[in-house]
């Protein structure tokens, strides 16, 4: 009898065990379904760059053999829904069972449970076989324990996977280095050109605009860039090696006009489809450091194998532990809507205008715009959890919620009450002027509080520490701040606060 097997978008793993043999009576399903491009406003590279992997991942499997059946979005028949497809294939085929890899959201893990049922056929689900824990992998760590600290976490991973580790010892004798992986670019640094593998999608961008699916941000569709295949997602951890990571941990934080992405490895789009794994892109770096052990110092690779087994892993086994519940998670009870320009760049900060318009134009952003340009102000200014999570989901090529929720709603906007993040990941000015060049070119003034033309930052952000007293103040990570603001002079307080009112107050002209 036959079987169907669904092979959703992110599940694009080529070294599977399902594909390790041929099997006449496995036919493979692969759909662009109106459901997934609709419950968001994606950024049309995100849509173009998931179908055009689907599509290279079809051709495939196709030419190993194995029997697809490949639904487009602009095919007649396609019934734009994920169960409905199943149903027509299930029956048009006689199939006596579907089965599907775990979904990595939540929301499709639950429209994939109550398949059998729908269909009346059973269904058996496997791993993806791309993490390297479990969905309940906090059990393992954590226990019954309620405070879930990544370092933690991340000391566990590096021991089970003897990842650089001597014995029983991290290598270097420390677990993390991030303090040394805080500077700011130095004027003469070469930095490299990202690498850009101009791939031709105008097919596939007529589709999708011909379907009339909704999308933001830019593409030029005859050169695009993010890689759409297993071999171009391994020549681009290659690439990264050879490039970026002898700087990338010292300037991971850092903050320029002058290249969008830095030293950084933009390896997420392909690490979240699933075409490469975390622990073969984290192998690559580690032996490409050993062989350059000389030229590339300890903290690059270790803050980099930190993004991968520690945040990565960690943010995966958060999701599975706090969802449902997480998705409606609003510790501070914030209520405002997102200015307009946050879909257009058309703000006079400087840092705001940056990091959005290059968003919308490369459909990336590294992670210290994402925390502390982006969800710096959206927490200081209230808005509300929702509409940060519809922004971010929307607008990033490695946006998957089990990803993007944990990290918005979690770390960067501290809705879950302070379970992922320490303290909240607000500043005023002057940090975002340490790590980078913003501010000099800005029309706003970084030194001011209040006044005209005083960097809006710095009265929102004492607007928000006062305005959050009750909340906060019993955290030791924030006693300082609450010791700094106290000792401000009584009358300066008042005009902060009057001046971050005015800010609340005309968000649309910032
Ligand atoms: P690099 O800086 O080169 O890091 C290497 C890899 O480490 C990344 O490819 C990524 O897979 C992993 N990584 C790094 N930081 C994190 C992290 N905090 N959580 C999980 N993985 C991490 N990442 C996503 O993949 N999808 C998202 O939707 C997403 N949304 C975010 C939203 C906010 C508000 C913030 C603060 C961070 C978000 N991140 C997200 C994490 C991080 O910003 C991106 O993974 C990173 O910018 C991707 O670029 P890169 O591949 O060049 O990363
Ligand atoms: Fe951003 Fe303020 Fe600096 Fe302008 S002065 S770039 S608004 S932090």
């Amino acid at each position: 009898m036959k079987i169907l097997r669904l092979i959703l978008g992110d599940q694009l793993n080529i070294q599977h065990s399902w594909f390790s043999e041929i099997n006449y009576n496995h036919i493979y399903v692969m759909m662009e379904v109106r459901q997934e491009t609709d419950y968001v406003h994606h950024h049309i590279q995100k849509v173009l760059g998931i179908f055009a992997a689907m599509r290279s991942f079809s051709e495939t499997l196709t030419k190993m053999g194995h029997q697809v059946i490949y639904i487009k979005i602009s095919d007649p028949k396609n019934e734009q829904e994920i169960p409905a497809n199943l149903k027509f294939l299930a029956n048009k085929f006689q199939c006596s069972k579907i089965e599907y890899m775990e979904p990595d959201e939540y929301r499709l893990d639950q429209q994939l449970k109550s398949l059998s049922n729908d269909m009346g056929i059973p269904s058996m689900v496997y791993s993806t076989e791309h993490f390297m824990t479990p969905r309940d992998g906090f059990n393992k760590v954590f226990g019954a324990r309620k405070n879930f600290l990544m370092e933690t976490f991340y000391r566990r991973m590096r021991k089970d996977f003897n990842i650089l580790m001597d014995k029983d010892k991290p290598i270097g004798g420390v677990w993390n280095l991030d303090l040394e992986n805080r500077k700011k670019l130095p004027p003469d640094l070469i930095i490299p050109e990202p690498l850009e593998f101009n791939i031709d999608v105008c097919d596939i961008y007529h589709e999708i605009i011909s379907a009339g699916v909704d999308t933001i941000g830019k593409v030029d569709f005859r050169k695009f860039q993010w890689p759409i295949n297993r071999e171009q997602s391994l020549h681009l951890v290659d690439y990264f090696c050879e490039n970026a990571l002898k700087y990338f941990g010292t300037y991971q934080d850092a903050l320029t006009e002058k290249s969008w992405s830095i030293f950084h490895a933009r390896s997420s789009f392909s690490l979240n489809v699933k075409l490469i794994s975390p622990l073969e892109t984290v192998e690559k770096v580690i032996n490409y450091w050993q062989d350059n052990r000389e030229t590339i110092s300890l903290n690059q690779v270790e803050g980099f194998v930190r993004q991968i087994i520690g945040w990565r892993e960690y943010m995966r086994c958060l999701y599975w532990n706090q969802m449902p519940e997480f998705g409606h998670k609003n510790f501070f009870g914030h209520t405002r809507k997102l200015p307009s320009w946050f879909w257009t760049g058309q703000t006079k900060m400087k840092c705001l205008h940056h990091t959005i318009s290059q968003s919308l134009e490369f459909a990336y952003a590294h992670h210290i715009q994402r925390l502390m340009i982006t969800g710096n102000f959206m927490l200081l200014t209230g808005i509300h959890p929702d509409e940060a999570d519809l922004w971010y989901l929307g607008i990033y090529i490695d946006a998957f919620e089990w990803v993007e929720i944990t990290n918005t709603r979690g770390m960067s906007q501290y809705a879950d009450g302070g379970l992922t993040a320490t303290k909240p990941y607000i500043s005023s000015a002057s940090y975002i002027d340490k790590m980078g060049s913003y501010c000099k070119s800005c029309i706003y003034n970084k030194a001011a509080k209040t006044g005209n033309l005083s960097c809006p930052f710095n009265s929102l952000y004492w607007n928000f520490i006062d305005l959050n007293r009750e909340k906060l103040i019993s955290n030791p990570r924030m006693t300082m701040m609450y010791k700094v603001w106290d000792n401000i002079d009584k009358d300066k307080q008042v005009d902060t606060l009057k001046q971050a009112q005015h800010y609340l107050e005309n968000l649309e002209l910032l």
